[in-house]
């Protein structure tokens, strides 16, 4: 069957169509600029990417035009739209109601309506990217994975945060964690690739991207993530804080006669890697470039990134009383050899040594710590719309 997967953002959508029986991808790309002018972005299997201006006022308009790719005689992948099978959605935050993925039927739709305020800037428009799915596709079968679901498996000692009950009991304020699809996706192949039972392994994987957050995943499940009731708590990420002491909001908001809109900008969208150097960047490499050019604002924010997440992995070895591997992924995850050698130094009474030559290696799946290494430390490349494909397939 072939899955079109779909990831919806508010003027932007990016898009697969995955054989899920080979896996293989037919096709992909993204839309960019929705409801500003719009640019498509296209690149069919074995083919060149294709980059055209297209009026796409709206997200339906969007899809048509990808729709209208997928089919075309010249480049197209697919005969006919009937060749799509099913269309697999991200959906960000299923809040307590989704703790798997579901098939997207009127009821559900209007549960996801409901964690809108949870994740003003995601859900609504994920919503908005299964409706136009829905019209133009009327009788493919839809199902929606979200970010949060692969966490419900936290204790409570792990999501509630130590604020007064109400606030649960009326609103369910608590930790959610994000890249649940991710987290899940990447402890499986660990368990793959060292040959052992799932439900056997304790796994930390730390999913550095541009949003960061890392996972405690014990014997198969999440027991805790750095990820809070959004995706600001944690780490230091490319603009955004992680944690910090909530009286830094007060503090700034008094300060710079800012209202609470006004600081909350500036922690989710001016801070982490971006407002630490100074305004360098978010994007890793950046930071890095100019850290080696000797910036030391670049230096300090890169030497941060790299505590906090090993204080994370450090407090999630504590919270299973152990690991048996330490798995990096995304962008900085994935490539950035020097950050996860830097991390790994901190692990010297886990037992970890870490043999440079491999890490220095770019391969999806690799080993980087030696073999006598007491927890094994892997680069493990996520492929979050592969896992929705089968999360979509499995429920079909
Ligand atoms: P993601 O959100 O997973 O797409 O990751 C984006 C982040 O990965 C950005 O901060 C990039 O700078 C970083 N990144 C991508 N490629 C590399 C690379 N080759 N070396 C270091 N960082 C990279």
């Amino acid at each position: 069957m072939n899955v079109l997967v779909i990831n919806c953002g508010s003027s932007s959508l990016k898009y697969q169509v995955i054989d899920s029986e080979t896996e293989e991808v037919l096709a992909k790309g993204l839309c960019e600029r929705i409801g500003i002018d719009g640019i498509l972005n296209y690149k069919p299997q074995g083919g060149e990417k294709e980059v055209t201006k297209a009026d796409m006022p709206t997200h339906k308009q969007a899809i048509q035009l990808v729709l209208d790719a997928l089919v075309n005689p010249k480049t197209g992948v697919l005969k006919s739209l009937a060749e799509i099978g099913a269309v697999g959605h991200r959906v960000v935050h299923g809040g307590e109601k989704f703790a798997s993925s579901t098939i997207l039927t009127e009821e559900v739709l209007k549960v996801i309506e409901e964690c809108n305020d949870l994740a003003p800037l995601h859900n609504p428009a994920n919503l908005i990217g299964i409706r136009a799915c829905q019209e133009l596709m009327p009788n493919v079968p839809m199902v929606g994975v979200f970010d949060t679901a692969f966490h419900q498996t936290m204790p409570e000692k792990a999501y509630m945060y130590g604020i007064p009950y109400e606030y649960y009991d009326k609103y369910k304020v608590r930790k959610y964690g994000f890249h649940g699809t991710s987290h899940s996706f990447v402890s499986k192949k660990v368990a793959e690739l060292v040959g052992k039972p799932y439900e056997e392994l304790k796994t930390i994987v730390c999913h550095l991207g541009n949003g960061a957050s890392v996972c405690a995943v014990d014997c198969g499940k999440s027991v805790d993530t750095s990820m809070g009731l959004t995706p600001l708590e944690g780490l230091i990420m490319g603009t955004r804080c992680g944690d910090i002491d909530p009286s830094v909001l007060e503090f700034i908001a008094k300060k710079e006669n800012l209202d609470i809109t006004g600081v909350m900008n500036i922690l989710n969208k001016k801070s982490g890697l971006l407002g630490m150097s100074d305004g360098i960047g978010s994007d890793f490499r950046d930071i890095r470039e100019a850290a080696y050019a000797g910036n030391k604002k670049a230096t300090d924010a890169m030497d941060a990134f790299a505590y906090r997440v090993a204080k994370y992995v450090g407090a999630y070895a504590a919270a299973m009383n152990g690991v048996d591997v330490i798995a990096f992924t995304a962008g900085i995850g994935e490539n950035a050899s020097a950050l996860r050698s830097q991390i790994c130094q901190y692990f010297g009474y886990l037992g970890v040594t870490i043999d440079e030559e491999a890490n220095n290696d770019n391969k999806d799946y690799m080993t980087i710590s030696t073999p006598d290494s007491k927890v094994k430390v892997m680069v493990v490349a996520t492929n979050e719309e592969l896992a929705i494909c089968r999360e979509t397939v499995a429920l079909l």
